[in-house]
């Protein structure tokens, strides 16, 4: 069968690191970094006789997350032991939950340039991160750092239903601008914050029933998880037409320098594990008081963001796609729109000036600290043409990097428009007086000449004339 009669189907893993002060069952701090084996205590490290107790913020983050993912809560749920051998995880088990995860059976709608489509969630459930182990070649030796020992994690596991490269990519996005909205999570694929496990299988299209799945780990880049569906997809269909042979279900290590993977290990199951109910921690009774307060305290995310500026702005979509695409964002714009009344001049400098300097300084929004008053008053200075167009960039500049008061700089700098009519009278005179052949053209009906005129004007008083008051008084001085 041609390579293209096949159907790649994909389901992902996604472990995301929660944005806790403190660790899941410990008070130790969750920083990134730190000297090794400094954020620790006996719980994280596995001690005899520790006691772990739930972080309240990681039940109501997981709960937040299932909720924007239209996923149903458990409102008795539990913690189990994965038990397994490892050197980074010090206990010898993991505590996680098989048995009763914390969110189960949502869903995302995903865009892309085929349309759109909802991708289903067969769960989320809560998980400590394991410590890191270094190996270090030169002294041939293996350390460990279990300062990362112990960060809660969810794992939100999606039903197979992605069949492209972009659609994994989509969900991935999706996933990270609604974990972002809520803040419980960075969402970091390339500093580990947020990891994919891609389970890959083909298919002759239109079946109905599913290949062997192999899950491939090691993924930490968009660009890299494209790459890896295709290598997989391709390595399959290899082994089924040209070996036939077929798939073997396992966990393979994608390289992503090779652009190939190697076989880890055969899948494991539960059962491996010896799954059991964790008999130092209690059950998680959800209330209704906890589920009220997380309802409460979410976010208005991106799509009915999207929904209320068009109503209340009517801005075109591109705008609305890029000031939804992150809430910091979002929340500087509506309160510069508030505050200046002016929503697509706000819209320009945010998706305009904003973005450039941004990717200019390789900043992203959570970087930004001009205040939304500072860029509404600039707004407005440049409205009522008090500053030229090009005095405005520079001074945005300026409010961008320190924040500074538009009004005040402006006038230290000297950018604020002459509308002395005194002066600019005198300016316009010099100017008809310096170019008569532009006067005699313009007198003569040439209308354009008169933009000669105003230039003179413009460069006579620094730039800091209204062009538009400057052709109408030279207009007038012209008719005499
Ligand atoms: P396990 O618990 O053994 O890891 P699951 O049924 O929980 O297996 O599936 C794990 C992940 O694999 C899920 O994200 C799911 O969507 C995905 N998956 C399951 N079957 C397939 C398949 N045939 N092809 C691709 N992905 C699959
Ligand atoms: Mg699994
Ligand atoms: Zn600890």
């Amino acid at each position: 069968m041609p390579y293209e009669q096949y159907e790649t189907v994909i389901g992902l893993e996604t472990h995301v690191e929660l944005a806790t002060k403190t660790k899941l069952f410990c008070g130790c701090s969750t920083e990134f970094g730190g000297k090794p084996n400094s954020h620790t205590c006996p719980v994280c490290t596995g001690m005899p006789g520790s006691l772990p107790v739930l972080n309240r913020q990681a039940l109501k983050y997981a709960i937040a997350v299932g909720l924007a993912t239209h996923c149903e809560i458990t409102r008795h749920s539990k913690f189990d032991r994965k038990n397994y051998f490892y050197p980074d995880n010090p206990q010898n088990y993991q505590i996680s939950q098989l048995y009763l995860p914390i969110c189960r059976n949502g869903w995302v709608e995903i865009s892309t340039p085929s349309g759109k489509k909802k991708i289903g969630i067969h769960e989320i459930h809560m998980e400590e991160d394991a410590g890191k182990l270094i190996h270090d070649e030169w002294t041939d030796s293996s350390l460990v750092d279990y300062n990362r020992s112990g960060v809660p994690l969810i794992e939100i596991v999606s039903e197979p239903d992605m069949r492209s490269g972009e659609e994994v990519t989509a969900y991935l996005e999706k996933l990270r601008l609604i974990l972002s909205y809520l803040g419980a999570s960075d969402c970091k694929l390339e500093e580990g914050s947020m990891r994919a496990d891609v389970n890959i299988s083909v298919r002759p299209a239109g079946s109905s029933l599913f290949g062997t799945r192999c899950e491939m780990k090691n993924i930490n880049s968009f660009k890299a998880i494209e790459r890896c569906i295709r290598g997989e997809a391709e390595r399959q269909i290899e082994r089924i037409e040209e070996d036939k042979k077929e798939v073997v279900q396992e966990t393979r290590r994608w390289d992503d320098n090779k652009e190939s993977s190697k076989a880890m290990r055969s899948k494991e199951d539960a059962k491996d594990y010896r799954y059991f109910p964790d008999p130092d921690l209690v059950p998680i009774d959800v209330s209704d008081e906890l589920l009220a307060e997380i309802k409460e305290e979410q976010p208005e995310f991106q799509e009915e963001k999207a929904v209320r500026y068009k109503e209340e702005y009517g801005l075109p979509d591109g705008d609305i796609r890029v000031l939804t695409s992150d809430k910091r964002l979002a929340e500087i714009f509506e309160e510069t729109a508030k505050l200046s009344g002016l929503p697509k001049k706000a819209s320009n400098w945010l998706i305009v000036e904003t973005q450039q300097l941004m990717k200019e300084k390789n900043e992203e929004p959570k970087d930004l600290h001009f205040s939304p008053e500072h860029l509404a008053v600039l707004i407005k200075m440049a409205d009522e043409n008090k500053v030229s167009s090009g005095a405005a960039r520079q001074i945005f500049n300026a409010v961008y990097e320190n924040d500074c008061d538009p009004e005040a700089y402006a006038k230290e700098k000297g950018l604020l428009i002459v509308h002395d009519e005194g002066a600019l009278r005198a300016a316009a005179e010099k100017a008809i007086d310096s170019n008569p052949k532009a006067a005699a053209d313009y007198r003569a009906g040439k209308e354009k000449a008169i933009g000669a005129l105003v230039g003179f004007v413009m460069k006579e008083l620094h730039g800091k004339a209204d062009p538009g008051q400057a052709g109408q008084l030279l207009a007038g001085l012209l008719k005499n």
